[in-house]
């Protein structure tokens, strides 16, 4: 069989991927479930998180843009496909188990509450008012653990242990002396390259699509972007040589594809270098490492930080976003206020929650899970009795 075929079908899996079979610890669920006939336990996962409730609520939530000008804007659902689509490429392309890489970018935004980070960033500042705190990953955890009801046999969906590692170390790393809830998740240890690959299929997915939403919206302007960076001008003038008669709309089109190429090219190529250079060849040697394998060339991240900062200024941080922003804040800070003052608002299936979290746990874990449409309802139904 052709080697290429062989890597997409995943029957050619690296000595430091994720075997992912029956018999692996990463594959063990916290109920013991019998091996399926013919799916993986990390297609399982997979299946049960498209088929979950919180994913399909992923639909009606903020990217960057509650109020999408048109249907044609990122919602996070949509992020979240393109987050698959580049994390299972890149997988394959590095022998890595391509099921566990797409079941955990799946995932990877299941715990974002409603007004994507500015909601996160409320929601935190009214926990921290009660002494606790909001964390995206965290809520994740409890979704998949606590919130999805599917089986009779058991609260949650029963994902495996590698999935739920993969949540708890997606974008930052846990102390144990912090949250002695996670020991299981061998905190002191790397996460396999497949979750370390999440983070940066996730940035990659969101530099080229807000690049590009921001420009349908307006907000940014192609000229500026050519200007300031660097990684977008090269792939803009390299389309423009190419095809000097086609349309601005489609030369942006064509040079954020090549950014998006550029960008995965580059992350494949460094960290194929670094197994290689490093002598990488289980799974026990990437755990081991003092810091993630999975990353940039130092050329490419500093294209890539120049990017994100690019991204802050002058589009999520932009006047024509302030608005949205400090809506969040007002909507997420008042219904709070008003289910803690009024707890029998909250609705009677949470009741088991708030006596074994407290309230103010049980209103956020309620309120992260709204959509934007469903927490603007809320809150012009309630706000006059708040
Ligand atoms: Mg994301």
């Amino acid at each position: 069989m052709d080697a290429t075929i062989a890597r997409n079908t995943g029957s050619s899996l690296a000595g430091y991927a994720v075997c992912g079979g029956p018999d692996d610890p990463l594959s063990r669920r916290e109920h013991p479930e019998a091996a399926h006939a013919y799916r993986t336990p990390f297609q399982r996962d997979r299946a049960r998180t498209i088929h979950s409730r919180a994913f399909r609520r992923l639909a009606g939530k903020t990217q960057v843009f509650t109020h999408r000008p048109s249907d044609h804007f990122r919602s996070r659902l949509t992020h979240t496909m393109e987050v698959a689509q580049i994390a299972r490429a890149a997988a394959g392309a590095l022998q890595l188990n391509e099921d566990m890489a797409e079941a955990l970018a799946l995932v990877h935004d299941i715990g974002h509450p409603p007004f994507g980070h500015s909601g996160e960033r409320a929601l935190d500042d009214c926990l921290r008012g009660h002494g606790l705190r909001f964390d995206h990953n965290l809520h994740a955890l409890r979704i998949v653990e606590f919130f999805e009801q599917r089986y009779a046999a058991f609260r949650g969906l029963n994902l495996t242990l590698g999935v739920r590692e993969g949540i708890v170390k997606h974008s930052r790393d846990y102390t144990e002396a912090e949250h002695p809830e996670l020991k299981e998740y061998l905190l002191d240890q790397q996460p396999p390259l497949e979750a370390q690959l999440i983070d940066w299929a996730d940035e990659i997915a969101y530099l080229t699509a807000d690049l590009d939403d921001g420009f349908e919206s307006g907000i940014l302007r192609v000229e500026h972007v050519i200007e300031h960076l660097p990684l977008f001008r090269r792939s803009f003038a390299a389309v423009q040589a190419q095809f000097p008669a086609a349309a601005e709309k489609m030369l942006v089109n064509e040079a954020l594809k090549q950014m998006l190429g550029a960008l995965v090219d580059d992350l494949i190529h460094t960290t194929k270098r670094r197994l290689s250079v490093g002598g990488i060849e289980t799974l026990a040697d990437v755990r081991k490492m003092g810091e993630r394998l999975v990353g940039f060339s130092p050329e490419m991240e500093a294209e890539r930080a120049e990017a994100k900062r690019y991204l802050y200024r002058y589009l999520y941080q932009s006047e024509e976003l302030e608005a949205a922003h400090q809506e969040a804040d007002r909507v997420i800070a008042t219904l709070f206020r008003c289910l803690i003052v009024h707890p029998e608002l909250v609705p009677n299936s949470c009741a088991e929650d708030v006596a074994a979290e407290g309230l103010p746990r049980t209103v956020a874990d309620y309120m992260a899970g709204m959509t934007d449409q469903f927490i603007l309802a809320q809150y012009g139904l309630l706000k006059e009795r708040c």
